[in-house]
């Protein structure tokens, strides 16, 4: 599991790419991901240690530490996230089923990446409240 580097988590700012930062590096094509989708805004891909059968990161190509850190001028961005969820559910096979959205932010949230992004996951019921 990768932390970006010296960055804190929740680190003020951020803008463009952290040269620590897992994430920037997968935008950079400088470490492998198995690539999903790619655009000018954003890029998907496998999570390394998958938690259900489809489970798919989306992330901005910009690097911003989390969510909390989301400023007037990301919301476009962050919408985009979340339509191609949507589109990517469609893709992956997980619509009809069903699937769930994550943002981890912060310690107790268990965010272990400083760079945003949403979790979508499917393939499988899931239970609720989760751990
Ligand atoms: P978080 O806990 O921060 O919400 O989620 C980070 C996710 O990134 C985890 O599910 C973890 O498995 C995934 N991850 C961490 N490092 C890598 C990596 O190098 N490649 C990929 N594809 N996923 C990673
Ligand atoms: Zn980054």
């Amino acid at each position: 599991m990768s932390k970006c580097g010296d960055t804190p988590v929740l680190a003020k700012g951020g803008g463009g790419v952290n040269k620590d930062c897992i994430f920037c590096k997968i935008v950079a094509g400088e470490i492998p991901a198995r690539i999903v989708h790619e655009d000018e805004l954003a890029i998907a891909f496998h999570d390394i240690q998958p938690q259900a059968p489809v489970h798919v990161l989306i992330i901005p190509r910009r690097h911003l530490p989390a969510i909390s850190q989301m400023e007037p001028a990301d919301r476009e961005m962050v919408g985009h996230l979340h339509w191609l969820a949507r589109e990517l559910a469609v893709s992956l096979g997980v619509a009809e089923t069903g699937y769930r959205l994550v943002i981890n932010n912060g310690r107790d949230a268990n965010q272990t990446v400083g760079h945003l992004h949403l979790h979508l996951l499917g393939g499988r019921a899931m239970g609720w409240p989760p751990g």
